[in-house]
């Protein structure tokens, strides 16, 4: 085993990821809570870090909603075109096709992702045989990027997150762009309403559990939405009308822009922001959700790799740069699942991911410490997450509140639930219980919920 000093190094290296201590993470929800009102606040929205729109949704569903909606699922991995039917005594049936998105059209012309969005609608609908002569099929579009919403089927574009570039549509009406190239094709199809995936999560947990006012995704990006009193959103424009609330998109993944979290951010978390598509830009996000842990991980054994305390003879010769390791993006976050699944000695799983990026015979030291580095960046991001949703749930303080959650992160990460548990604990206040919910189809059923709600209202 390895001698006592290098594993002082090891720990000296990674001290400043550690997060451990309570105290820091009420300094953090404190000026989580601070930028939420800034974002609030009609004279300081447009500087805010944390952007908090209004998305128009006033109300949760509340099982009663019948009707065949369609969706449009943009904003992650995959694109998803569905039908959802919406069937007495709150019963679903869903009917799904997912599409590529080609990296061409992601960093392309923003009319040229719209078109592919309404080609693929298309097919789907032939493929249903959507086609009744005279119907009007309403859709739900998911899209979950930081929009300013305008209306529920109106909303502008701030910026493109999660690696989309298109030219063209920050600032545009993304629902009208849409509702064009539909169309152009002469699908009978009206955009009704645009859903933020965490709003669709929120809706589609609230169908099976009343009390759930919060949705979360933890997937490749971050963010969260909740219930919130219309008289704390200065920034509303609508009517004051019973219920006097509406959910507030949060846009949390850009907490820190303004330098807030600068305090516990590390090297790593810099070289991740710095070689992104957008820097400067989502900092919360970068250190939380999927499509920056892996690479962070990555970082810090490159590091230590450099400090010889990790791989030692095993990656010197110039092929080896050519490796997953060595290349950036080269490991992914759910191999940092992967890793954190193994107990024991044994390493099996480590010992596979390892040989996947090019390290072949790693010693016994070299799999606890690649775990324990997946461990530190994982439980860090699960306990950021944990005190952004604390701060949600002692401001709704209710009795019971249920956050709905979805995405692969928290889905698949084996202790990433457990973590943001145990520090919500000590963080939320005494007299509230809260429940994690695993949210199932927000972006299907969840848009089609809030498509049902606009079409009962109008
Ligand atoms: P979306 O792109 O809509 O957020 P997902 O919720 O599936 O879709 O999130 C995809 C992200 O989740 C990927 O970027 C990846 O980083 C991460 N991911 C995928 N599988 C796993 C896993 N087994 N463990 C942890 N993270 C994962």
């Amino acid at each position: 085993h390895r001698h006592p000093e290098s594993n002082e190094q090891i720990e000296k290296v990674l001290e400043a990821l550690r997060l451990d201590d309570d105290d820091k993470l009420r300094v953090i929800m404190q000026s989580l809570e601070r930028e939420m009102e800034l974002g609030l606040s009609p004279a300081t929205h447009p500087t805010a870090d944390v952007k908090m729109f209004a998305t128009y949704v006033r109300s949760t569903a509340d099982g009663s909603e019948t009707g065949q909606v369609l969706a449009l699922d943009l904003g992650g991995t995959n694109f998803r075109v569905l039908l959802v039917d919406l069937l007495p005594q709150s019963k679903v049936e869903l009917t799904s096709k997912i599409f590529v998105i080609p990296q061409s059209i992601m960093l392309g012309e923003g009319s040229y992702l719209f078109r592919h969005l309404a080609d693929c609608l298309m097919e789907f609908m032939n493929k249903e045989n959507l086609n009744k002569p005279g119907v009007r099929y309403p859709l739900g579009f998911t899209f979950s990027f930081p929009c300013k919403q305008e209306g529920l089927a109106s909303a502008r574009l701030s910026t493109w997150t999660k690696g989309f570039t298109c030219s063209g549509v920050v600032n545009e009406d993304v629902v009208k762009m849409l509702q064009v190239a539909i169309d152009e094709k002469n699908i009978n199809v009206q955009c009704v309403a645009l859903v933020n995936d965490t709003v669709g999560t929120l809706m589609a947990c609230a169908y099976k559990d009343p009390n759930t006012e919060i949705g979360l995704i933890l997937g490749t990006g971050t963010n969260a939405c909740y219930m919130e009193k219309l008289d704390r959103v200065g920034t509303w424009d609508g009517d004051y009308n019973d219920p006097k609330q509406v959910i507030i998109n949060m846009e949390w993944g850009a907490f820190g822009n303004n330098h807030r979290l600068n305090h516990i951010r590390t090297k790593y978390d810099e070289e991740v922001d710095l070689s992104s598509v957008n820097p400067g830009k989502q900092i919360f996000e970068k250190m939380i959700s999927g499509m920056y842990m892996g690479e962070i991980v990555r970082l810090i054994m490159l590091d230590l790799i450099h400090q010889n305390l990790l791989f030692i003879g095993k990656c010197n010769g110039s092929e080896d740069f050519k490796t997953p390791l060595f290349t950036r993006g080269g490991f992914y976050t759910k191999y940092v699942s992967s890793v954190e699944m193994d107990e024991g000695i044994g390493f099996s799983n480590t010992r596979r991911v390892l040989e996947d990026i090019g390290i072949r015979n790693p010693s016994y030291d070299d799999c606890a410490i690649v775990q324990h580095i997946c461990k530190i960046v994982s439980k860090r991001a699960a306990r950021l997450a944990g005190a952004g949703l604390a701060v949600l749930i002692n401001r709704i303080n209710k009795p019971n509140v249920t956050v709905g959650v979805d995405g692969s992160l928290y889905r698949y990460h084996p202790r990433f639930k457990r973590n943001m548990e145990k520090c919500m604990q000590n963080l939320v206040s005494k007299n509230i219980k809260f429940l994690l919910q695993l949210s199932n189809d927000g972006s299907g059923i969840g848009a089609a919920l809030t498509v049902a709600a606009a079409e009962a209202l109008s």
